[in-house]
């Protein structure tokens, strides 16, 4: 308030960056992405534990947080993941004040889309099932969904039936979510080091007790293991291994056009997912790479399929030029559900395993996160998706529940 009205000439930086990490820390947190930054915040603000530190090998956000497509939302099957993800959202809901950082959440309505009459019952079926859960959910015929977004074309190649709307979904400014973190973490006391790679971890009576880095050994009480698509890198530096594959996910942005998408639309039968930013950019993405990569930038046949469904259904973007692309890796899981719980190796945490959709998730892993290495155990909400669930065949499976990807 003061800067707007002074003309914006005395920000300083918003955190404070460290050069060089001290040798020892109770903490130290692997990745500056939201999850990471959040695990560092929650450990400082809900436990005291200040003596942590951020070790990011590129620059904090850099990663998959600085790279998605902003959405937010809770619309998932099965009550476990609902438990969590709808109190990420919750938290989403007042992190601006919590921060004190505009994060701009922006609750405009995640529609999803149908194309067939089954595509309406899978529909009904997940709107059930979101009410059941206690989250917001209504069930859009073809005429409300043209009220809902009047640019929808409902008639085209795959006519559209109709869909569902959750309106407490919508998205949030995903760099603003790591800064606003970092910012709040490194005034509590935590520290940040940035260009600082993990190499190597050092491993004595099968218990983590140093981090080995390119700016040399960090001794460590514990370690949170926070790097989404280099999970499974990191895990075989410990000795372990991790069901993940890293796949590359790709989105783009349009030029600028005057406002005329207010929802946030999601259409997997088309591969399809698009907003528009506060910059009058269209936001769009859509499918993962077909195969295993670790190539931030997505491939051609994939960015095919996404703009075809997406002038399909929005035929007023059929002559935007699209002004870049990229990619992320991301974590993937074959129950498409994340992972929170200790690690094979004692006194580490793993929290990964996001997939295509942890930003949504970031207030709510990193709450648990350091729960769990402030107690020792689970909180209840992350207990169903401890890495135990691979051997106990207790997954949570959201890519067959709900079709989601990640
Ligand atoms: C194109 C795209 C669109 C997406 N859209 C959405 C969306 O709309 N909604 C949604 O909810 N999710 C979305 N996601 C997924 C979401 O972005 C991720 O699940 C989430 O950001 C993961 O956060 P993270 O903190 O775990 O990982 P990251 O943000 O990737 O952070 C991990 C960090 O670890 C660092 N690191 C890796 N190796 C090392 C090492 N050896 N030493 C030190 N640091 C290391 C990396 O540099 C990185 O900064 C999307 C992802 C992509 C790629």
């Amino acid at each position: 308030m003061d800067e707007a009205a002074a003309g914006h000439r005395g920000w300083g930086p918003h955190w404070t960056d460290r050069a060089e990490p001290l040798p020892r820390y109770d903490v130290v947190v692997i990745g500056g992405g939201g999850h990471g930054l959040s695990t560092a915040y929650h450990l400082a603000r809900n436990h005291g534990i200040r003596r942590v530190c951020v070790v990011e090998k590129g620059w904090i956000g850099g990663g998959n947080t600085g790279r998605n497509t902003i959405t937010i939302r809770s619309n998932y099957f099965y009550p476990e993941s609902v438990a969590l993800y709808d109190l990420a959202l919750r938290l989403y809901e007042r992190l601006s004040v919590e921060l004190n950082f505009n994060i701009m959440v922006s609750q405009r309505g995640v529609v999803r889309l149908a194309h067939s009459e089954a595509d309406m019952e899978l529909c009904a079926r997940f709107v059930n099932a979101m009410l059941l859960n206690g989250v917001d959910a209504e069930l859009l015929d073809e005429a409300a969904l043209r009220a809902e977004i009047p640019a929808l074309n409902t008639r085209g190649r795959y006519p559209l039936f109709g869909g569902y709307v959750q309106r407490r979904a919508g998205v949030a400014r995903h760099d603003a979510v790591a800064w606003g973190y970092a910012r709040a973490a490194t005034a509590m006391g935590v520290d940040i080091v940035q260009n600082c790679a993990v190499q190597g971890f050092e491993i004595e009576g099968g218990r983590v007790v140093a981090v080995n880095t390119e700016k040399g050994r960090i001794d460590c009480g514990q370690v949170a293991l926070c790097v989404a698509g280099h999970s499974g890198h990191l895990a075989a530096m410990a000795g372990f291994r991790l069901p993940i594959t890293s796949m590359c996910l790709q989105a783009m942005v349009s030029e600028p056009v005057k406002p005329f998408l207010d929802r946030v639309i999601m259409d997997p039968p088309t591969g399809t997912y698009v907003s528009q930013s506060d910059k009058g950019e269209l936001v769009v993405g859509g499918g993962l790479d077909l195969y295993p990569s670790y190539a931030q930038r997505g491939n051609w046949p994939v960015l095919e399929t996404v703009v075809a469904g997406l002038v399909d259904i929005l035929p007023a973007a059929s002559n935007l030029k699209m002004m870049r692309k990229w990619g992320g890796i991301c974590d993937m899981v074959h129950d498409s559900s994340p992972i929170i719980g200790p690690a094979p190796v004692g006194g580490m945490v793993l929290n990964c395993g996001w997939g295509t959709g942890g930003f949504k998730a970031i207030p709510a892993g990193g709450w648990l996160t350091a729960h769990l290495i402030a107690h020792g155990e689970h909180h209840p909400v992350s207990r169903p998706f401890d890495l135990d669930r691979f051997a106990t065949g207790r997954l949570i499976d959201e890519a067959a529940a709900s079709g989601i990807a990640h």
